[in-house]
């Protein structure tokens, strides 16, 4: 399969320091993340607020450096290339921000909005930029008259769809929608995800889709992971990650959150605690705090990822013990 963007042992520490300028601690927002997106592919991320997820979205798009790691857009190391080399990049890889209410410039028009990217990456020439931010509106479903009109002018759902028409006027083979409908009344949230949907299957564009709502991650993603202090916990496609979760705090997630199905049962995992601190993380595997499952060796050791089925992967050591066992799962 064509990836259009890889990640590997991706990591982003934050230096604490003294008053003195020494290093006292790191925080580690991101501590040894890897996946791949495909060619019109869009892979959830998913995990309570501090995981690591926004963080992960920014290193991808070069918004801050990694300490260590590779990104690869398209088999071409973008992690290595200088800052002033940045601007190729930026074309093929956009953002879609989560409030539309601060990502819009109150000063610019929309069509003055739409046509800067278009200038800095040389999309079309300049006396064309009238006739592709008509397309660009038309695209999200407003009209040339709306080109004329100022961000406060517009709705909430109308600003994000001036976002995502930003977003897709350098025409990017990959884009990071970081929590694009959590700002949003509900009402409006079903139209901006089946405008993304509807974009995708048009421009066979690729998303990182980073929230922290399962329901909208299961409507929109093909694959998911769950992120957990950092680190994927449990990484899968979609419909077997929600319906045969395997870590207890993917468990604990989807028992949180509403099912719109009265005949449905659930085994509820409770999510007790709160997230411990990432400049302390717990030693082992960092969910043990909370994890009724908890067995001795989780304080030691760490369980990293390991696959229980070809679209499925898990770092617990209960799904160790399973495999070995010859079981794929655990009740
Ligand atoms: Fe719970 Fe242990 Fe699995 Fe961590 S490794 S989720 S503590 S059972």
């Amino acid at each position: 399969m064509n990836h259009i963007i890889e990640v590997r042992n991706l990591k982003k520490y934050f230096d604490i320091n003294s008053r003195m300028g020494m290093v006292q601690h790191q925080v580690k927002a991101v501590d040894g993340v890897s996946f791949s997106v495909a060619e019109g592919e869009t892979l959830g991320l998913v995990g309570e607020s501090g995981c690591g997820k926004s963080t992960t979205g920014r290193l991808i798009l070069r918004l801050i450096k990694p300490t260590s790691g590779e990104i690869f857009l398209e088999g071409r190391d973008i992690n290595s290339i200088k800052d002033k080399e940045l601007r190729s990049i930026r074309k093929d890889i956009q953002i879609v921000f989560q409030n539309p209410y601060s990502a819009l410039d109150p000063r610019m028009t929309v069509t003055d909005i739409l046509s800067e990217p278009l200038s800095i990456h040389k999309i079309v020439h300049k006396y064309e930029y009238g006739k592709e931010v008509k397309r660009l509106l038309g695209l999200v479903g407003l009209s040339e008259q709306d080109g004329k009109k100022f961000p406060h002018e517009f709705s909430g759902g109308q600003r994000q769809r001036i976002g995502i028409a930003r977003a897709m006027a350098t025409r990017p083979k990959f884009i990071i929608c970081d929590e694009p409908v959590s700002a949003l009344d509900v009402s409006v949230q079903s139209q901006i995800l089946n405008l993304l949907g509807d974009l995708q299957k048009e421009m066979k564009v690729s998303y990182l889709f980073i929230a922290h709502g399962l329901n909208v991650i299961r409507h929109v993603s093909d694959k998911v992971g769950v992120m957990y202090l950092g680190k994927i916990v449990e990484m899968g496609i979609v419909d077997e990650v929600f319906e045969k979760p395997i870590h207890p705090y993917t468990k604990a997630l989807l028992s949180s959150a509403p099912v719109p199905d009265p005949f449905r049962s659930m085994h509820l995992e409770v999510l007790e605690g709160e997230i411990p601190s990432p400049v302390n993380p717990p030693s082992g595997c960092a969910f043990h705090p909370r994890c009724r499952h908890m067995l001795a060796i989780c304080k030691e050791k760490r369980p990293f990822l390991q696959h229980i089925s070809l679209n499925h992967k898990v770092a617990c050591h209960l799904a160790d013990i399973a495999f070995e066992g010859g079981r794929a799962s655990y009740a």
